[in-house]
């Protein structure tokens, strides 16, 4: 089976917005056997989008709109394609009771122009939306099956998973892919690939991808098949060989961030965290509080710019900044140990650094960037020379104390 997708609406023809549905929505036939053939994006033009949706209910066996089903003007999917498939438009009163009641939620009248939301196609199937007010539309139109959906993705995604994917997925005949991600952390994308090579190359019918992106690797492993059980047991053969050859280097089986597993793991072991932060300003304690409950672990980050900063709020002393400088293995560590006594937190992670593109030097060049950690146990610093540019070395140095902290807290467990 194939398919093809139609973004609509003006703005998706403009440098401002990109139609990102029909690359969701891929994804989700490929999973099931269908090739997509042809993608295309049409402006809010009667005539065009008329023909484009004639043509494409007469050359495919899947049929996906997006967009237009707003209440304005603008929004011409509910007649064109109406017209296009030479049906009539029926109003739905029980969708004009439901859009009233749902504006009435929120205090107020439903405009008048909110009707035209209470028309469907003829004969169609319609696919209720929680999470907006124009409701999807689903019909078969000779062999054809046509999916009418909103364009926010966050009301179309759900619409398609909770009406339409069990249908295609039985018209295609029930081939599936199955996947894994697993997430690489401390490994450059040749040495993993010289790793794992000799495990995936057994696996024939495994298809393995090694992604790099900004600081971590994903490895995906997608296998088509038609039997669940036999491609989940593949799969998870060889993604435990896998995670035996890489052991602490792999961070994630289930798709979370690094700050998601370092948050996890702080939880799991009912300890806290705080930071200091040079060179990152402030990006890491941004990623750890980008997860929900960050609250019971994470107590404080500081974020210490200046030399002076680096004394009046981290205790650095300053002969130390004075004998080997702000970015140093000895100020690393008194920023650790300064941040982790004045939070009085289980661990303090710092970094400070040289993010370019000026301030490099011979013997400090940029992306030079030092790691403290400080525990009861002690401090520890590391040394890196990260490459980049001043956005990439910034990341790559929040990756690399979010990693630092997750591998002294599975040592810890
Ligand atoms: P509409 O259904 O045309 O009123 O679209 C409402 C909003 O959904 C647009 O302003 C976009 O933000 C979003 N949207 C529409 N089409 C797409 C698309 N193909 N990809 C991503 N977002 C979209
Ligand atoms: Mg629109």
């Amino acid at each position: 089976m194939h398919a093809e997708i139609i973004a609509i609406g003006s703005e998706l023809l403009t440098p401002e917005r990109t139609d990102t549905n029909s690359l969701w929505l891929t994804r989700k036939l490929n999973d099931i056997g269908i090739e997509v053939k042809l993608k295309t994006i049409v402006g809010d033009d009667v005539p065009r989008l008329e023909e484009t949706i004639r043509d494409a209910v007469k050359r495919s066996d899947v049929v996906i709109t997006t967009g237009g089903l707003g209440p304005t003007e603008d929004d011409l999917t509910r007649q064109v394609s109406a017209k296009a498939l030479n049906r009539k438009l029926e109003y739905h009163i029980e969708l004009e009771d439901h859009l009233r009641e749902r504006f009435r939620g929120w205090g107020r009248e439903m405009p008048e122009i909110n009707k035209r939301q209470a028309y469907a196609i003829a004969g169609c199937e319609v696919l209720p939306n929680p999470n907006g007010s124009a409701v999807g539309m689903y019909l078969n139109d000779g062999n054809t099956h046509i999916a009418i959906f909103p364009g926010p993705p966050r009301e179309m995604q759900p619409m398609f998973e909770n009406f339409v994917f069990e249908k295609l997925k039985a018209a295609s005949g029930g081939v599936s892919i199955f996947r894994r991600l697993l997430k690489v952390s401390g490994y450059g994308e040749s040495a993993l690939d010289e790793a794992i090579a000799p495990i995936y190359t057994k696996f024939k019918d495994v298809q393995t991808s090694i992604l790099f992106n900004k600081s971590e690797i994903d490895v995906e492993l997608a296998l088509r098949a038609e039997n669940k059980e036999e491609a989940n047991r593949t799969l998870d053969e060889l993604r435990s060989e896998i995670v035996a050859k890489l052991g602490v280097a792999v961070f994630s089986v289930q798709g979370e961030t690094m700050e998601q597993v370092v948050g996890r793991l702080l939880r799991e072991a009912g300890k806290t965290v705080s930071v200091a932060e040079s060179c990152t300003g402030g990006l890491i304690g941004s990623r750890l509080t980008d997860v929900p409950g960050s609250s019971s672990y994470f107590i404080e980050g500081v974020v210490a710019y200046s030399n002076e900063a680096k004394v009046r709020t981290l205790n650095v002393p300053q002969p130390t900044l004075d004998e080997f400088g702000a970015v140093s293995a000895e100020t690393a560590a008194a920023m650790a140990e300064g941040i982790r006594e004045r939070a009085e937190t289980d661990f303090a992670v710092s970094i400070t650094g040289i993010a370019g593109p000026d301030g490099g030097s011979a013997d400090k060049p940029v992306g030079l960037v030092y790691l403290g950690f400080a525990d009861e146990a002690g401090t520890k610093t590391l040394k890196l020379n990260l490459p980049g540019d001043r956005s990439l070395i910034r990341w790559r140095a929040s990756q690399a104390a979010l990693d630092y902290l997750r591998r002294q807290l599975l040592k810890a467990t």
